[in-house]
């Protein structure tokens, strides 16, 4: 493969050199089961605790409330059926947004087939979901409310702890989805008086298929897996050392650079996001210009096909999205779009760009040249935008 500009960090990440390197040992020497007794399996325990505690630490709990998955589909998942299973006495209504990851959507779907239900919350045309409406939205039957730290999509970052304010006054029970922010932007579980988070972590440079979920102490919620009495009975399964090694590794170099990051990230995106508004005609940027996370960047583009796009930047050597990596090769338009205010049509010309630790300048100056020509070229072939020139003239033409 020739020069390739990677700009898909929400799908996945690269895996760090330090992860791997990291992890290397527990796939070949220290292979023990940390289950068992000899101070051999015991390595691989300790190198467990070791990153409990550091998870731990990163977002202000304790050890005891972390546990390991397989990812962030996993620990949504757990989180809501959890919860709705062992608190289905009290109440059977879940509170949501429409812009969630398909991971809490359809576990939602799937518990609305099983008797529960479900308030989808709008959002506002930025994607934000309003703390007021969360509490509009509580019955006496709510058990648990569900609502994402940072979108996929648009990059947009939620009023977590006001709305964890409103739940932890009535007793109700707060999830998160963080698999987006965690890394990205620093989080505080008391801050955001959240009682459940889920994080991923290849999402932050750690090796894919191995995540964490948060739970509260005294929150106590029925286990995932049945089985042996791994983390603490809740997720039998033995466990993933190199992959938990690999994420504790990950993690710490994600909140030792983080507030560089932020800062290199956050410039490099704001520079992209005004050279395309500036230099693409019939473009708009998806989210919120503020309250976004450093690396994303989310565009509609009139009179464009977004996969035909997507193909025309993959042989200029650029991996970008439509939106998120599940709803990609599908015909219908983003949820997270359609919830915005987005018609189908535009939304057909969604452009999702992340950036990650290894963007440059240059390779903004590139990708945004390509987008123009690219543009340009595919709606000198539409009959819509022709149609639109002749009525309205092209802007660009002086
Ligand atoms: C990627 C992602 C997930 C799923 O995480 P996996 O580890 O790939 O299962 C869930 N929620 C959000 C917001 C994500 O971006």
């Amino acid at each position: 493969m020739e020069r390739m500009i990677y700009l898909d960090n929400a799908a996945t990440t690269p895996t760090a050199p330090e992860v791997i390197e990291a992890m290397l040992p527990y796939y070949e020497e220290r292979y023990g089961n940390p289950s068992a007794v000899y101070e051999f399996g015991n390595i691989s325990k300790n190198a467990i605790d070791e990153t409990r505690k550091y998870i731990a630490e990163s977002i202000g709990a304790s050890p005891q409330e972390i546990y390991f998955t397989a990812g962030g589909s996993e620990s949504d998942n757990w989180a809501l059926k959890a919860v709705a299973e062992s608190l289905g006495h009290r109440g059977n209504h879940i509170i949501t947004s429409k812009i969630e990851h398909h991971a809490v959507l359809k576990t939602c779907e799937y518990l609305e087939h099983n008797g529960y239900d479900v308030t989808y919350l709008d959002v506002d045309e930025n994607g934000f979901v309003r703390p007021e409406m969360v509490k509009r939205a509580l019955r006496p039957s709510t058990i648990l409310v569900s609502v994402m730290t940072a979108n996929n999509e648009i990059g947009t970052i939620e009023p977590i702890a006001r709305i964890g304010m409103i739940t932890s006054r009535y007793g109700i029970r707060f999830h998160t989805d963080a698999v987006q922010a965690y890394g990205q932007i620093p989080l505080n579980v008391n801050n955001l008086h959240v009682d459940m988070m889920s994080a991923s972590a290849h999402k932050f440079n750690g090796p894919k298929g191995v995540g964490f979920l948060y739970i509260r102490e005294g929150r106590n919620i029925p286990p995932f897996v049945h089985g042996g009495d791994q983390e603490r009975k809740n997720r039998a399964g033995t466990e993933n050392v190199p992959g938990i090694v690999g994420m504790g590794k990950a993690a710490r170099l994600a909140h030792e650079t983080m507030s560089e990051r932020i800062e290199q990230e956050s410039r490099l995106r704001d520079y992209l996001i005004y050279s395309i508004l500036k230099e693409v005609p019939y473009s708009r940027l998806n989210g919120d210009f503020k309250k976004r996370l450093p690396n994303n960047a989310d565009f509609c583009f009139d009179y464009i096909d977004g996969p035909s796009l997507l193909v025309m930047l993959d042989m200029d050597g650029i991996c970008a999205s439509a939106g998120s990596a599940c709803t990609s090769g599908q015909e219908e338009a983003s949820h997270v779009l359609t919830a915005i205010g987005i018609d189908e049509e535009r939304a057909r010309g969604a452009l999702r760009l992340t950036l990650g630790a290894a963007t440059t300048r240059e390779d903004i100056d590139y990708v945004v040249e390509c987008i123009k020509k690219n543009t340009t070229k595919l709606r000198e072939k539409s009959e819509a935008f022709c149609k639109m020139q002749l009525i309205q003239g092209y802007p660009n033409k002086k």
